[in-house]
């Protein structure tokens, strides 16, 4: 016999639909603020937050301390398997793990990003990243993810997609500043430039899994906007898009 109250049947349901699957994707080359925008999307409507970067300049780090040449798709593909590369989720946002050192600052210097799209090319590398952010979201499945390919090649069915630009210089400035705020100093806003002109060139000409704008993404050119301004116009299309996705009121 079915004792349950009306109320409890609609609280279950709220509860159902408020565990359906979600994801949204944000694609757009660097400096244009999406790992900050979506961080701050993630939190206003209770979803986790995936940094996808953050996972090529782990494998960036492997082929750096391993003497691994970042052209050397097969070792790579087995170093990254062998390393334990995982996230702690128990901090917002969560912290990226290599054999339990955290290594969410070392991924941000230098030696890194000048590698990390040389890496980042090569299909072995790619093939064990997708799966494995196929995975996360299968643990994780209310989910804003950000990187190069989030929308056009690993979630291409979310149901939200986003594609992010601004002008070069105004992406050097917040790459600069970045930088500086996370503790790097003698930052060379030069250098900066020519490292995120160089990223973008290999992003969008490699082969497999190119940085594009995703069929049907929408796109937002933050140049001109504020970090709020961003994450306001996101979160009104995402309610407005998935009214029923129980997102944080
Ligand atoms: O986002 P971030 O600038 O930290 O990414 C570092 C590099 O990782 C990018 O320049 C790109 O080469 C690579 N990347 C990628 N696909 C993703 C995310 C990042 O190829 N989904």
């Amino acid at each position: 016999m079915n004792v349950m109250s009306p109320e409890t049947t609609s609280r279950q349901d709220r509860q159902t639909e408020s565990a359906m699957p979600v994801v949204i994707t944000i694609d757009g080359p660097a400096g244009t603020g999406k790992s900050t925008v979506a961080h701050h999307l993630a939190s206003r409507l209770g979803l986790e937050f995936l940094d996808t970067g953050a996972m090529y300049r782990a494998a960036a780090l492997i082929a750096i301390e391993k003497n691994i040449d970042p052209n050397d798709g097969p070792a790579l593909a087995v170093a990254l398997r062998d390393a334990q590369l995982h996230f702690d989720w128990s901090a917002d946002p969560p912290r990226i793990m290599l054999d339990e050192r955290d290594v969410t600052a070392r991924i941000r210097q230098f030696d890194v990003s000048g590698v990390v799209s040389l890496v980042a090319a090569r299909p072995e590398v790619r093939r064990v990243m997708v799966d494995q952010q196929r995975d996360i979201a299968r643990r994780h499945p209310r989910l804003v993810t950000e990187g190069r390919d989030q929308g056009s090649v690993v979630f291409p069915d979310a149901p939200v997609r986003f594609f992010l630009h601004a002008d070069v210089s105004v992406r050097a400035r917040r790459r600069v500043a970045q930088l500086v705020k996370a503790g790097q100093t003698d930052v060379d806003e030069q250098r900066v430039i020519r490292d995120i002109q160089q990223r973008d060139e290999l992003d969008a000409t490699r082969t497999d899994g190119p940085l594009i704008r995703p069929e049907g993404a929408v796109d937002i050119d933050t140049s001109a906007r504020s970090v709020e301004e961003v994450v306001t116009v996101m979160e009104d299309i995402a309610r407005e898009q998935l009214p029923d996705a129980g997102f944080e009121p």
